[in-house]
């Protein structure tokens, strides 16, 4: 915790507010990040393929790898199996216990024992490729969740299997977020309005204050702008938004966010956009 001398109203306030514990003409630091962060409303992030990817789901960056290890099956045939296997990972005995790689590590076995050609591909292989890419992305975009942390509240709400806390441990994400919302620990998931409605209760914030920035249109986006929130698509450029939906904003790399919130940080909470 330090201290630092300011001048400004806010800091005049601050030292009111806590003249008890401050030198004169000092405030502390950590007071003034969280009245800043109380003052510029929450953001809630998906995780997979929005933390750990820029927009790019799982099923295809595991179909990217397994067709890199030699897989013969197109991402529209690749697609309902990955579908079988988080199925399959969801139901798996102490899936809550692991961490991220093992977790990976666990679906691409299951993967593999499901793909007619699954015998021909190396499992360790896929799960380490897709997870040294969510490593790299996750590390690029740690400096920027820290950033925002210091103005706004921070949470994620995501579909997951009851490891998410684990995993954002592993990662050394879980300092930076003051509420983490895994769909299997609450028995709701996206796009049920109740996990955005849960998070937000945690956060004490309201929808009209809250972000969600996510990457998928129907689970994050839509729900979120229902509820009166901001919402934030994270997509490759090439992909095209589902008619009746448009996000607040789109963004193609987290990198991207800090400048999206600066303008509109203080604006009005925009009506839905969404339709049906
Ligand atoms: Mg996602």
């Amino acid at each position: 915790m330090g201290y630092t001398c300011a001048t400004s109203t806010l800091a005049q306030m601050l030292r009111s507010r806590y003249s008890t514990v401050c030198l004169p003409g000092a405030v502390l630091d950590d007071a003034v990040d969280e009245l800043a962060r109380d003052s510029r409303g929450a953001l809630l992030f998906d995780f997979g393929g929005t933390l750990d990817a820029d927009g790019v789901r799982w099923s295809l960056r595991f179909h990217g790898a397994y067709a890199r290890l030699g897989g013969r099956l197109d991402a529209e045939a690749f697609e309902p199996i990955f579908r079988a296997s988080d199925r399959q990972l969801e139901a798996l005995d102490g899936v809550a216990r692991l961490g991220l790689r093992a977790m990976m590590e666990a679906q691409a076995g299951i993967l593999c024992r499901l793909l007619p050609d699954g015998t021909a591909i190396d499992a360790g292989a896929v799960a380490g490729a897709v997870h040294a890419d969510s490593v790299r992305t996750i590390a690029r975009n740690r400096s920027v969740l820290e950033g925002l942390r210091r103005s706004h509240r921070l949470a994620v709400v995501s579909n997951f299997t009851g490891n998410l806390a684990v995993c954002l441990d592993e990662l050394e994400l879980a300092h930076l977020f003051d509420v983490v919302t895994d769909s299997a620990v609450l028995g709701v998931s996206k796009p049920d309005r109740r996990a955005f409605r849960h998070t937000l209760a945690a956060l004490d914030v309201p929808a009209s204050r809250a972000w969600m920035i996510g990457d998928n249109p129907e689970a994050d986006i839509r729900p979120a702008l229902g509820l009166g929130m901001r919402a934030v698509w994270l997509a490759p450029a090439v992909r095209t938004a589902p008619p009746g939906c448009a996000p607040t904003a789109r963004i193609a790399s987290l990198a991207e966010l800090p400048a999206v919130l600066a303008p509109l940080a203080g604006g009005a909470p925009l009506v839905s956009q969404c339709t049906g």
